[in-house]
């Protein structure tokens, strides 16, 4: 997909500042953070939604929050509390149509999930 600019950051024609990469996914720094600690964790090939997660492809959620939650470990967050966040569809608040986990933390977050 080359007009999705999180398939410009996996092909490095837009920079970000990763902070985890495989095979498989790639985090990097959210590039407007709402919270001290904003990570996106993405899975490298496109997929738009959640809606479009195919049975094959579900075990990678699994590993996004795993390395998620080694990133939180890595961010000084673990301890404290952090929130994992995946928005689906434009009701569900997502923005950019590529499958993407954001990770946030180092603030008390808002009680309020929305
Ligand atoms: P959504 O609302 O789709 O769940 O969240 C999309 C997130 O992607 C937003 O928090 C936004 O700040 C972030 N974002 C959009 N474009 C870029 C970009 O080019 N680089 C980075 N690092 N983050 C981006
Ligand atoms: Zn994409």
């Amino acid at each position: 997909m080359t007009d999705c600019v999180f398939c410009q950051i996996v092909a490095g024609k837009i920079p970000s500042e990763t902070r985890y990469q495989d095979e498989d996914v790639i985090a990097f720094r959210d590039i407007n953070p709402l919270a001290p600690t904003h990570i996106l964790i993405i899975p490298k090939k496109h997929i738009p939604s959640l809606t479009h997660l195919t049975d094959a492809e579900a075990s990678l959620i699994g590993h996004m929050v795993r390395v998620a939650n080694q990133l939180a470990k890595d961010e000084g967050i673990a301890e404290g509390g952090y929130r994992l966040v995946i928005n689906s569809g434009e009701q569900g608040g997502q923005i950019v149509p590529h499958l993407h986990m954001h990770l946030l933390g180092g603030r008390r977050l808002a009680d309020r999930l929305c």
